[in-house]
């Protein structure tokens, strides 16, 4: 129970906080409360010492998240989440019309749809992130996350401006939720530079080249694969630090018999 004191002896504003579901149980103390006219922001402290005996790899796109986790590699859906982004898109779209005659009332709604579709797509991400946390502390796992300051290198490589904005708010919303979870759970990040992570061949790293859809083809060794796949094997490389031979001796048997050939050459 919290109870915080507005008025000296006069009035207080008291919180249960096991009502609140969300809020970790295992915290050492309560750090100092900011209290402003909207919200309560109440800092929880725990002393962590982030230790992995394996590491898994994200590599975030504008609708998927493909990761490297125990040798497989997973893909977490994220059209749901572009969806969210389309409909609120498309609403401020319409909106636009009626802004000259109604600036005001434009103003006013055009505030509430960013503010629910900022919600929606904020709670879409904490679900997902705490899927994955949980499943990285049962394995004891870190997480190798591309170093965002270099993201203009890659993800915003090519695409509309609007996918753009999103797949940089997919990448930095989604890095900055699992990494404090992690964090809680005693579990490292590491962030790698992810420089041509997508264009280097996991095998050779000579340059890759655009083959059919999505899939890439090494110009020297001839592998194909595809693009996702291809930047979240370079992240655990760099990350860490794993031989390609060892990495893809073990993805073999899962990626097709095209690349077990290639490989076995
Ligand atoms: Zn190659």
């Amino acid at each position: 129970m919290l109870k915080i004191s507005i008025e000296p002896r006069r009035r207080y504003l008291v919180i249960d906080l096991r009502r609140y579901s969300w809020i970790p149980k295992d915290f050492d103390k309560i750090g100092g409360l900011i209290l402003t006219e909207r919200e309560l922001i109440i800092p929880l402290k725990k002393r962590v010492e982030p230790r992995a005996e394996v590491w898994s790899s994200f590599d975030v796109n504008l609708t998927n998240i493909t990761a490297l986790i125990k040798g497989s590699i997973v893909r977490y859906d994220l059209r749901r989440l572009y969806h969210i982004h389309q409909v609120y898109e498309e609403k401020r779209r319409r909106l636009q019309k009626l802004a000259k005659h109604k600036p005001r009332t434009t103003r006013k709604l055009l505030e509430k749809y960013s503010r629910r579709e900022r919600e929606r797509a904020m709670d879409f991400m904490h679900k997902l992130t705490a899927r994955i946390a949980e499943e990285l502390a049962n394995l004891k796992s870190g997480a190798i996350l591309e170093d965002l300051k270099d993201i203009k290198s890659r993800i915003l490589h090519g695409s509309k401006k609007y996918n753009r904005k999103l797949s940089k708010w997919n990448a930095r919303m989604f890095q900055f939720m699992l990494e404090y979870k992690l964090k809680w759970l005693s579990l490292p990040v590491k962030r790698v530079d992810p420089r041509n992570t997508s264009r280097a061949c996991p095998v050779c790293q000579a340059l890759m080249a655009a083959y059919r859809g999505k899939l890439l083809r090494c110009m020297k060794c001839g592998i194909i694969l595809d693009r996702d796949v291809v930047a979240v094997l370079n992240l655990q490389m760099r990350g860490a630090g794993v031989p390609p031979r060892v990495l893809l001796g073990a993805l073999a048997p899962m990626m097709g018999k095209q690349l077990v050939d290639i490989y076995s050459r």
